[in-house]
């Protein structure tokens, strides 16, 4: 079976990495969360002191970008989990300060140069299923399979608010409403790599659609895809 690359971008909390996530499962593919990474660099930031409540130090963070290694590492359950400099840091880089932060960390293009090569270099052409905002137009342009997925704001703020209390974090639904809009905000209005739909990418609303819904139908694209290139 030929392998293809798949690139699922899109607005913040419209479930793409979950969707990334099965459908690499499924596939036996290679599945690469990107925004792992650029908050993965934002927790460094804040932990070195880059970053403050009212103080960002840019050129501080950008010099000592050579000291952030990051790692995707299977744990017993298979699933992949990010290390940063050789520490476990998947579940530090979910809260909601990493989530304020890393938006203006993501507009830095050292930054973005450094992530970029790296998640490049993982794909050895033995399939790959990779979600973040700028795959599609920028890291994989020729990926055979691009979705930009989409969702009404209230909805994603909702799943993400539902997610952040179920794992015992204390905060209003204002809270995690306003931090989705901004960061889309940033997001789509940054100078280096813009979140944008590529001209070929299939646009997926799942504000009414489930889960599983999606996946078979992502899924059934991808071997469509697949089909077409025996
Ligand atoms: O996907 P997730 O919501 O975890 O991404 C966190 C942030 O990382 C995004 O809001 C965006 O600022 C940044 N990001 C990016 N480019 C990517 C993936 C994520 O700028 N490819």
């Amino acid at each position: 079976m030929p392998k293809i690359t798949i690139a699922i971008d899109g607005h913040s909390s419209t479930g793409k990495s979950t969707v990334a996530r099965q459908l690499a499962d499924y596939l036996d593919y290679l599945f690469v969360d990107t925004g792992a990474m650029y908050r993965a660099v934002t927790l460094f930031a804040l932990r070195k002191g880059y970053i403050s409540e009212n103080h960002f130090d840019q050129a501080g963070l950008i010099e000592a970008l050579s000291q952030v290694e990051l790692e995707f590492v299977k744990n017993e359950e298979g699933v992949s989990e990010i290390h940063l400099n050789g520490e476990n840091v998947e579940k530090a880089i979910r809260t909601l300060e990493v989530s304020e932060f890393v938006s203006p960390v993501s507009t830095i293009s050292e930054v973005r140069k450094k992530l970029v090569e790296q998640q490049r270099k993982l794909d050895k052409g033995q399939g790959l299923v990779m979600d973040g905002r700028d795959i599609g137009t920028v890291v994989f342009p020729k990926a055979q399979l691009k979705i930009f997925m989409t969702a009404a704001p209230e909805v994603r703020a909702r799943r993400r608010y539902d997610e952040l209390t179920a794992r015992g974090h204390q905060l209003s639904f204002e809270e995690v409403f306003e931090n989705v809009m901004e960061r889309d905000r940033i997001d789509s209005t940054r100078e280096d790599s813009p979140l944008r739909k590529a001209a070929d990418a299939i646009e997926m609303d799942n504000s009414e659609t489930n889960q599983e819904d999606q996946f078979h139908i992502i899924l059934q694209l991808a071997k469509d895809r697949i089909a077409g290139r025996i």
